[in-house]
């Protein structure tokens, strides 16, 4: 969107400054407006009726301007009646994971949304392609590299977008902080610290500590946003890492991670430290730049997030960002918008997991990163 972010457009129209002067100085806004009255909003199908899509995704889906829920998929015949009456949707766009694969033929659902736990993330990510239909895949996108490459590469032999479900990259606080970055408003970023993690507890059989099903703990659930605010925060993919594990209720995470810290290097000479837990409760970034700092706090719950700079307090108005992510996604789709989380983005952090789980297998050795620009 060249010289006027969407960032930028969203905080103009939410300040009621938009209008026709405004819409018409801008190409791509006027491609927006004329799709709203022309173009069909996408149908989206959620696979995977749990606790993110039931009070997350769905009720976002009301709100979307370019999408909505059109259909739903489950291993549970006892949701759809519910579903069904909840959202309006016709007996002819509810699935279960075994006639899914006939979801190919139904043109009211133009994009797959993959909700399940992560190890199904990769089968139904594929079939979903395979059905001609564009896919969101939760994060983590998978739980090896090579199942991130297998979606990636099965979206692009049947020619249908795909995007990890990373919905900070739609949210505001987040996207000034890029944009910080970016345009190095505070110059170098020299230290970026990140942690992502709360406390677990309850049944002790959840999908998520069970390492066949999550394909790991505190790395892969709330890791990832520890890794990708390292990464937004300095702009940069890290060179290297070197990793360390804890754990203070082994009985509980038999099976799985609970506490990680890892420290990356950049090849800009900036460094970071991250952490990740099922233990405790915390929840932010800060980055240290040479002529100022900025920080978020909480910087990836469901929001209102909260941001702070050497120049002053953030302030964003707040919308669901499953919103947000969804719209960007339909627009990405129907306008070419960008697609502000791809497939390599998710990809390149599986990879970042991995080097972390090899450094503390290997003693807290540092393991060298060739990322390049992947997903950046
Ligand atoms: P959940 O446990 O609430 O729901 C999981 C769903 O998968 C349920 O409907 C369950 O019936 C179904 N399922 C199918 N096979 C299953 C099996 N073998 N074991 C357990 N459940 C099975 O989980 P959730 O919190 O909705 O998470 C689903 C996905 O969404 C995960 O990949 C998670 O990482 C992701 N997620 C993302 C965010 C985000 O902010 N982007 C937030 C929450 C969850």
């Amino acid at each position: 969107m060249n010289n006027i972010t969407r960032r930028t457009f969203n905080k103009t129209m939410s300040k009621g400054i938009g209008g026709a002067t405004l819409l018409s100085a801008m190409p791509w806004a006027c491609a927006m407006g004329e799709q709203k009255q022309d173009k069909k909003k996408l149908g989206v199908a959620l696979v995977g009726l749990g606790s993110y899509s039931t009070y997350q995704l769905a009720p976002s889906l009301m709100d979307c301007e370019y999408c909505y829920l059109a259909g739903i998929v489950t291993g549970t015949p006892e949701k759809e009646k519910i579903w069904q009456d909840k959202y309006n949707i016709p007996r002819t766009n509810v699935y279960s994971y075994e006639n899914f694969d006939t979801i190919a033929s139904n043109d009211s659902i133009d994009i797959v949304y993959v909700v399940l736990p992560n190890s199904m993330h990769a089968d139904f990510s594929i079939r979903a392609a395979k059905a001609g239909k564009h896919v969101i895949c939760e994060k983590p996108m998978a739980v090896t590299v090579e199942e991130c490459d297998a979606i990636i590469e099965a979206c692009k032999k049947a020619n249908v977008k795909l995007s990890v479900g990373y919905r900070l990259h739609s949210e505001p606080y987040t996207q000034e902080i890029k944009r910080l970055v970016d345009e190095k408003v505070f110059g170098n970023v020299q230290y970026i610290s990140a942690e992502a993690a709360y406390r677990s507890g309850g049944n002790p059989d959840q999908w998520r500590l069970n390492k066949a099903l999550s394909g790991g703990g505190a790395l892969m659930n709330m890791g990832v946003y520890a890794i990708q605010s390292a990464i937004y925060g300095t702009g940069e993919n890290p060179i290297s890492v070197t990793a360390q594990e804890f754990s203070s209720r082994p009985d509980y995470f038999k099976d799985t991670d609970e506490t990680i810290t890892a420290q990356f290097e950049f090849s800009s000479g900036a460094f970071g430290n991250i952490m990740t837990s099922h233990n405790t409760n915390v929840n932010r970034m800060y980055g240290s730049c040479d002529k100022g700092w900025f920080e978020l706090n909480p910087a990836s719950s469901y929001g209102p997030l909260a941001g702070k700079t050497s120049s002053g307090d953030l302030s964003f108005p707040h919308e669901r960002q499953q919103k947000l992510q969804m719209d960007d996604f339909a627009r990405h789709i129907l306008n070419d918008a960008p697609n502000v989380a791809p497939g390599e983005m998710g990809k390149r952090d599986m990879i970042i997991v991995k080097a972390i789980y090899e450094s503390i297998a290997k003693g807290n050795s540092k393991i060298e990163l060739k990322l390049g620009s992947m997903g950046l």
